[in-house]
């Protein structure tokens, strides 16, 4: 798409002279179209919990009326409804402060051994709950990076979450910090089912599943990584991932040289 405009240059005379500039839309015109499918996405997710929370509501008032055993049923599905809508929310809150932040440099010295360590230490019990067994690979010792804590924090939680909900139980999880010549790395890696091929390009779009069911019975949004690639984004580092069907994913946070310390 362009948008062409012809100015003319000359005062009347016959030699006449148009001065002719073309304004290239197409980049307008992605981000336009991806503004209103975000909201159209948006919207029908948090549609869809509230239509059945109406529905179920209708029910309840008239036809289930006084079925108790239908009633307790009926309730505890409402209320994991409702926590979805608020997990939803909670998540376009986080996307949308983060994309305020786009534009301003990260400017605090982060410790990623510490950052790491309480990450693990947070999701142990959702591990634990799933049978899956930490293993840290995490050297003592300050690593330092330029960035924001809580939104590394925000990261690797992101990360290591999935690892445990789409790994597989009775496997481990391995989450791993290297520092050498080829610069820092964070790894987070599983031997889950793996990711097919032509779903990895596209992991980190908003609401974007592999697998419906499987991320709405793990409570997915789909805009975890999402959030963790405009995080990182801010941080001008990198996410890699590597995934094998049958034998697991791993993701690679890979930063860019740090400043040396004045
Ligand atoms: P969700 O909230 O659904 O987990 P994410 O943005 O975090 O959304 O992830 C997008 C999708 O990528 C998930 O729904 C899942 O299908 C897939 N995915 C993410 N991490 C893994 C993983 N470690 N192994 C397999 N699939 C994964």
């Amino acid at each position: 798409w362009y948008r062409a405009t012809v100015l003319r240059l000359d005062q009347g005379g016959s030699d006449r002279q148009y001065l002719l500039s073309f304004r290239d839309l197409t980049e307008a015109h992605r981000l336009e179209r991806m503004r209103s499918d975000f909201i159209a996405n948006a919207s029908h997710e948090l549609r869809t919990p509230l239509a059945s929370l109406s529905g179920f509501i209708e029910t309840l008032r008239g036809p289930a009326r006084n079925d108790a055993v239908a009633r307790d049923n009926f309730l505890e599905i409402m209320q994991k409804q409702a926590e979805r809508m608020a997990r939803l929310i909670d998540d376009l809150l986080s996307l949308s402060r983060i994309e305020m932040k786009a534009h301003i440099a990260v400017k605090d010295q982060v410790d990623l051994t510490t950052v790491l360590n309480h990450v693990v230490d947070t999701l142990r019990p959702l591990a634990t709950h799933l049978d899956i067994e930490i293993e840290r690979h995490i050297d003592p010792g300050p690593v330092m990076v330029l960035g924001d804590r809580d939104e590394l924090t925000q990261v690797f939680q992101n990360l290591l979450e999935n690892a445990c909900k789409y790994g597989q139980s009775g496997k481990k999880v391995v989450v791993e910090l290297k520092n050498n010549g080829e610069g820092i790395k964070a790894t987070v890696q599983d031997f889950g089912p793996g990711i097919p091929e032509e779903h990895i390009p596209r992991l980190t779009e908003r609401f974007y599943r592999v697998n419906i069911e499987t991320s709405r019975a793990q409570k997915g949004t789909g805009l975890g990584l999402a959030i963790v690639k405009h995080i990182l984004t801010r941080h001008r580092a990198r996410l890699v991932v590597r995934s094998r069907v049958g034998e697991g994913s791993s993701f690679t946070v890979a930063f860019g040289p740090q400043k040396a310390k004045a």
